[in-house]
């Protein structure tokens, strides 16, 4: 079996390996450190999870300890750059736990923080540089940095940035870098667009893949279930009655949807934060810290947020909405099942998102399980109870694309769907009496059987939600629940 010191990696990086735990090279990098200590260009096809970033940072702290010179004022020997700072920031952090023992300088640059202490980091110099193409743009504008003299660049989640929009400015950056240099390019997928930028940038790359093109992770366990749009909310809060559901991430398509399903979530006794591109930097990493510590059992995010998220042991990834852009689906289903660990995908999809679906079982080339929960008496109960405790009426949360937010992705097409329910009385019965709240019982939404259905009121979620005991050691016992993990951060 490879072992990293085959790899003739330094002592030093040897060192910080064997203090992080990595006892074994993941695929990606045991075929992606040899050609790169060898000085290759690379294409990458690797999702994040897979331990892509030590396959490429590795190989470059090898050389920058190789051949140690100070970068220069204003200038960078490496430069990273990423779609989002959550992602810019753990590929630092890793620079940073890799290279602790040669002393490597490390700066991440991105948006939503001042510029200040930034330019002053750059006037120095730095080794690496990971950056976001937005601001480093400003900087290279401001004359802060100088990119002349970079001698290997990397493109992270190269698929994200195009979703962004992002292929004009790295464009103009990649026009600064001097021609000698090493490039290294990943993206979890490869349509067409991305393909053509690759054959731009790459000079005979070495292509290394580690799973097959946009297919989904493996050790995903996939459900889909029918529902009333409108319903959603409801049928969310009530899938919270698992106790496995312990560390999940609710994906919703836009910020203020992330904001709705948050409350709502709370309301019913779920602790959760919601993270998108309107919270402040501060805001992001509580949340994430939180999240990370256990402290919150479910984290509401946009796709966009939510790239570059790398906690360990996420046992369920629920897709409130379809994101519109397919492969948008791999990457988020991609956060739970890391690093070994098994993890769970359930898709909330309503009728209008069935284009969706069939787009992204065509991509994926599998067909999710599914199964019908439209037409629930005991929904439309819970719904109406929830209405009579004044709660935000579950269709409310839908159609926030008709009131003009756009939705986060590829072309922004919001397929947002029809909305409709609202704020209201719960409906009376013909004798005039509102719906009774009913009691709950140990209804898993997950199950065909419908026999012991209670019907929950969102007081009763809360209830139960609020009681619930996180399983020993933070993993989920039931369905879906996490084994060991190899991640170590
Ligand atoms: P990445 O795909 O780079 O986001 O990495 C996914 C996770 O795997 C991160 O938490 C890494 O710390 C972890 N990881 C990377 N390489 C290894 C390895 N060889 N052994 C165990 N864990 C690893």
């Amino acid at each position: 079996m490879t072992t990293f010191a085959d790899f003739g990696l330094s002592a030093p990086i040897l060192k910080a390996l064997t203090a992080k735990g990595y006892t074994t090279p993941t695929p990606i990098q045991a075929q992606a450190i040899p050609p790169l200590m060898k000085g290759h260009d690379l294409l990458g096809v690797a999702q994040t999870g897979t331990g892509k970033t030590a396959a490429f940072a590795l190989p470059i702290l090898h050389a920058l300890a190789a051949d140690k010179r100070p970068a220069g004022p204003k200038r960078a020997r490496v430069l990273v750059l990423s779609p989002t700072r959550e992602l810019a920031r753990q590929i630092a952090d890793s620079f940073r736990a890799y290279g602790a023992a040669q002393g490597v300088s490390v700066l991440t640059v991105f948006g939503g923080v001042k510029y200040g202490a930034q330019i002053k980091a750059l006037l120095g110099g730095v080794d690496v540089l990971v950056a976001t193409p937005g601001r480093l743009i400003d900087h290279m504008q401001e004359r802060h940095v100088d990119l002349s003299t970079v001698e290997h660049f990397v493109l992270d989640e190269a698929d994200q940035m195009l979703d962004l929009g992002f292929f004009q400015p790295i464009r103009k950056i990649v026009a600064k870098l001097p021609a000698k240099r090493q490039n290294l390019f990943f993206s979890a997928t490869m349509p067409k667009e991305i393909k053509a930028l690759a054959a731009d940038l790459l000079k005979s790359p070495v292509e290394v893949s580690v799973t097959p093109q946009a297919t989904t992770v493996d050790r995903v366990d996939q459900k889909v279930l029918f529902v009333e749009t409108a319903r959603k909310r409801v049928l969310l809060a009530e899938l919270y009655a698992e106790a496995a559901l312990s560390r999940t991430i609710v994906f919703t398509r836009t910020k203020r949807g992330a904001d709705r399903v948050a409350k709502h979530l709370e309301m019913c006794g779920v602790s959760c934060a919601s993270i998108h591109g309107d919270k402040s930097q501060a805001q992001r990493e509580k949340a994430l810290a939180a999240f990370k510590s256990g402290k919150l059992r479910a984290l509401v995010a946009t796709d966009i947020a939510a790239r570059g998220i790398d906690v360990s042991d996420v046992t369920h990834v629920i897709n409130f909405e379809l994101p519109n852009v397919p492969e948008s689906y791999v990457h988020r289903i991609g956060r739970t099942a890391r690093a070994g660990a098994k993890g769970l995908a359930i898709s909330l999809v309503g009728d209008d998102e069935r284009n969706l679906l069939r787009d992204i079982q065509r991509v994926t080339r599998q067909t999710v399980p599914s199964f019908d929960r439209r037409n629930d008496a005991y929904l439309a109960q819970a719904q109406a109870a929830q209405a009579h405790l004044n709660f935000p009426a579950p269709g409310e949360d839908h159609g926030s694309t008709a009131r003009g937010e756009k939705p986060q992705g590829r072309g922004g097409q919001g397929r947002g769907g029809a909305g409709g329910g609202g704020r209201g009385q719960p409906p009376r019965d013909a004798g005039g009496a509102r719906p009774a709240p009913i009691k709950a019982g140990g209804y898993n939404p997950m199950s065909e059987n419908d026999a012991s259905r209670p019907a929950a009121s969102a007081a009763d979620a809360a209830k139960r939600n609020r009681n619930r005991r996180r399983p020993s050691g933070g993993q989920g016992g039931g369905q879906g629940a996490p084994r060991a993990s190899t991640t170590a951060r």
